[in-house]
């Protein structure tokens, strides 16, 4: 049994559980919430720890960057979540490193002992390689990224509004997504609302039939994983709102200001204001960190491949959740989804065969219980396939209301959002359409003084929170019109394009 650096030292919240095993759950997502929720009665101390002091639930990461709801609603304290549990401790920090023959991981440069290890740190973006497109299309992972989309969203706009020329306020206007799975069709249909209700409502000056939304995604269709009839009812309902589909469709090159995609017929450069990125998907880095120091494999997605009980070979001890294990002992063979419910799931059965062994019972097995699959399409409308039974439009954002909030831990998380959807589905109105993040107004200057737009470099590092769109208006006023009459509206600074591009890095 692990030594002495159960709860830092502390004192066990129970005198029974001064010897009990010390079992480690690092990552507070779906899958880790429901280990630690799982073994809440058991004889066990848990350790659980984060790199941020919130579960998030991405799923709705989308409306935030619409500003349907806020960063609030869709995130939950660790410690209100699993903190106020009597044999959990929750910790800020960030896991470096497995040594599981000494059976303890670092984190924030010390090395703590476990019995039970379960790492369920999720999964990040890729760019296939083109890191340097992720300052021009931000990913959509975290609240930072999908508030980072929202500024960049409602700063086009305005801009826009301020521009007396029609063709750079089409630009303005225009916005690209790249990849049409689950997340991309989510966000087209919420980008299509935001910009009408806000231009229709709004603002003065701008045409709701000027804004452009384009989907590339390589495959044929949208939503390619669901069947063709949904796939085909969700592409209607986004032309409907105007969003274009570019299909078979790869990106080729990107810059601020303009994207290059590959297709059968040729390559086609569109330019836009604001790029979105929501194609691939990569497993946290720690997988790969096990799969150096024990004998277990990782897929091409970086996904550790694990064992029946998500243990991996030659460590029962080792357990590995969510979106960060590829499990194929499925009835079809084919490897759980990287979605909410297997990674809530996996995190159950885990706890509670931790549990089962503490406690010398019978362990349970695991088998996997698949809901279907869901996308949003509008504020009214929805497709949604539950186990073979198909629905579209406004029953099926009914189903799929109803599921989120069964998802979404919290019960204030559960009113707001049901609140907030309601006011937009009778009024259309958005709840959070706040323009924040301008750094020097709030942290290095005295808020009377600060500059708008931020200069370049001014303030704190992070980046200037227009910086983005001032590098796409630099390059579409010198390469696609070729003089710099747009550029004279956004160059209060005196920053020039190589400034402004090293500026969003
Ligand atoms: C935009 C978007 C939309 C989605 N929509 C849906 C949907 O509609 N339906 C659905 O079923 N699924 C959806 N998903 C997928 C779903 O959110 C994931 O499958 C699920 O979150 C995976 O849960 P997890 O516990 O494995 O990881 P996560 O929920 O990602 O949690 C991982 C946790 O680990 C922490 N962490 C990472 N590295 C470390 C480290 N080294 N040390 C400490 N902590 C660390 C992170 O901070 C995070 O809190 C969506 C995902 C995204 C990004």
């Amino acid at each position: 049994m692990a030594g002495d650096h159960y709860f830092l030292e502390l004192d066990p919240p129970e005198e029974r559980l001064r010897h009990a095993p010390h079992v480690v759950v690092v990552g507070g997502g779906f899958a880790g919430v429901h280990v630690c929720k799982a073994l809440k009665n058991a004889d066990v101390r848990i350790t659980m720890i984060d790199k941020r002091n919130f579960n998030l639930f991405q799923p709705l990461l989308y409306q935030v960057s619409t500003g349907l709801v806020s960063r609030g609603d869709v995130a939950l304290p660790l410690r209100e979540l699993v903190g106020a549990q009597s044999n959990t401790q929750v910790l800020l920090g960030e896991v470096t490193q497995v040594n599981p023959e000494g059976k303890q991981i670092v984190f924030n440069g010390k090395a703590y002992s476990y019995d039970y290890l379960v790492l369920a740190t999720g999964s990040g973006s890729t760019f296939f390689g083109h890191e340097d497109w992720r300052t021009f299309a931000p990913p959509m992972k975290i609240l930072e990224h999908a508030e980072e989309i929202r500024r960049r969203l409602l700063m086009a706009m305005e801009q826009a509004e301020q521009t007396p020329d029609p063709e750079a306020r089409q630009f303005l206007q225009t916005v690209v997504i790249v990849g049409a799975g689950p997340s991309g069709c989510e966000m087209a249909g919420a980008v299509s609302e935001l910009m009408r209700w806000a231009m229709e409502n709004a603002f003065k000056q701008l045409d709701p039939e000027k804004t452009r939304i384009v989907m590339v995604d390589p495959g044929d269709r949208v939503l390619r994983a669901m069947p063709e009839g949904l796939s085909e009812a969700a592409m209607q309902s986004l032309q409907k709102d105007g969003v274009e589909f570019l299909g078979k469709g790869r990106v080729q090159t990107m810059r601020p200001g303009e994207v290059t995609v590959g297709t059968p017929d040729g390559d086609v450069r569109i330019q836009a204001a604001t790029v979105i990125w929501t194609a691939g998907v990569r497993a946290s880095s720690l997988g790969k960190k096990l799969a150096d120091v024990t004998d277990c494999e990782v897929d091409r997605g970086g996904r550790v491949i694990v064992e029946p009980d998500f243990s991996i070979p030659g460590h029962p001890e080792i357990r590995v959740a969510g979106d960060l294990s590829s499990y194929s002992h499925t009835t079809n063979g084919k490897p759980l989804p990287g979605m909410a419910a297997p990674a809530k799931q996996a995190g159950s059965f885990i706890g509670k065969d931790i549990a089962a062994i503490v406690a010398d019972r019978p362990r349970p097995n695991f088998s996997y219980f698949d809901f279907g699959s869901m996308a949003v399409l509008d504020r009214s409308n929805a497709v949604t396939d539950l186990r073979g039974l198909k629905f579209s439009g406004g029953i099926g954002w009914i189903l799929w209301a109803f599921v989120h909030l069964v998802l979404i831990p919290g019960w204030e998380n559960r009113i707001s959002l049901s609140v907030k959807w309601v006011f937009a589905l009778l009024t259309q109105q958005r709840a959070s359409m706040l323009l924040t993040g301008m750094p020097s107004q709030h942290l290095a200057l005295d808020a009377a003084d600060a500059h708008f737009p931020m200069q370049a470099g001014e303030g704190p590092s992070i980046a200037a929170p227009d910086a983005a769109l001032k590098a796409a208006m630099d390059y579409y006023s010198h390469h696609v019109i070729g003089h710099p009459q747009t550029q004279e509206l956004m160059d209060t600074s005196e920053g020039s394009a190589t400034d402004s591009a090293a500026a969003i890095k």
